[in-house]
């Protein structure tokens, strides 16, 4: 699909993803880019005289590293390119309070706007831009062929920062049994800009999340978990005793994954396909009734193997 993207952009974060789309082949699509001052303060009086002049039309706003008021220009450029879809990926916890997103929100209405937090959280929508982006860009998924030793991962869909393609490569030739703790550890080398700072909406840092991400797409693909948060049901008090405190801290079902189900007897289920092994259930179970386990199924059949 042929977009036209606008990019409000400020900083490393956002300089990083623009080269990373350019690499895989956007550069035709971006039809303007306008560097905001990453020194301007977070409360801005008049927002007004930092609205980009001259804009081009487009169908995609990506607001990339904006920090505090900056964001407010987000409606005067959508209305002016004539945009239909905006996406402002969330790096840091700090970065756009809820009262300033609603804010932007309700300016743009009539748009689709999204937040993902962080970037590579990304999933179509059902908005036709933002799922041709979301197409090549956001949450990672691979294909990966193996026969016990990976040989080939293709990457389906990646970080926009180009971390998942960074760490595809990287992963060739590495024994299944290890290939995810390897994901993060290289994912770690990249290295990620979202904030190691708690979001405290989430419970967890930005930063973590990403990398149960890349984690989870290695998971998808192998069939197993190296290692998950796991309910044992004679001690799980879930029901009347217990308010599922697990599944209401966990930061994964917070950001929107399934990780923590309640079943039909009220007790609690971990689905180790997006469980990142941060271990926050197993502190709040009031029973004690979660621990981590070792190589977890998922799925019965498992890898796309290759006869050697
Ligand atoms: S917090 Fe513990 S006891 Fe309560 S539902 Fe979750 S696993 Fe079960
Ligand atoms: S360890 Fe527990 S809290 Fe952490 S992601 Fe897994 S299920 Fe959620």
């Amino acid at each position: 699909m042929d977009i036209k993207i606008y990019i409000l952009s400020s900083g490393k974060y956002s300089s990083r993803i623009v080269n990373n789309m350019a690499k895989m082949g956007f550069a035709e699509n971006m039809v303007g880019i306008h560097e905001v001052d990453e020194d301007l303060p977070e409360f801005i009086d008049n927002v007004e005289e930092h609205i980009p002049q001259n804009l081009p039309e487009a169908d995609l706003i990506l607001a990339m590293g904006l920090f505090g008021d900056i964001n407010m220009i987000i409606p005067a450029v959508t209305e002016k390119t004539g945009a239909k879809s905006i996406i402002v990926p969330i790096y840091h916890p700090k970065q756009i309070p809820l009262g300033l997103q609603k804010e932007i929100e309700e300016e743009v209405e009539g748009k689709t706007i999204i937040f993902p937090k962080p970037f590579c959280t990304l999933k179509p929508v059902d908005d036709p831009y933002i799922d041709a982006f979301a197409k090549v860009f956001g949450k990672p998924e691979l294909e990966i062929q193996s026969n016990g030793i990976i040989k080939k991962i293709n990457v389906k869909r990646g970080a926009p920062c180009g971390s998942t393609w960074f760490v595809a490569e990287k992963l060739e030739s590495t024994p299944v049994d290890g290939a995810e703790m390897e994901a993060g550890s290289r994912y770690h080398n990249y290295p990620c800009l979202a904030s190691m700072s708690v979001d405290n909406q989430i419970g967890d840092t930005l930063l973590h999340i990403a990398g149960y991400k890349i984690k989870e797409a290695v998971k998808m693909e192998l069939g197993f978990a190296a290692k998950s948060a796991v309910v044992n049901d004679d001690i799980c008090q879930g029901g009347e005793s217990c308010g599922h405190e697990c599944r209401d801290t966990c930061p994964t079902v917070k950001i929107g994954d399934n990780t923590i189900i309640i079943k039909e007897n009220g007790k609690a289920e971990v689905n180790p396909e997006t469980c990142g092994n941060c271990g926050i259930c197993i502190q709040k179970c009031p029973s004690g009734a979660i621990e981590i386990e070792d190589r977890v199924k998922i799925r019965e059949k498992s890898i796309n193997n290759i006869k050697s």
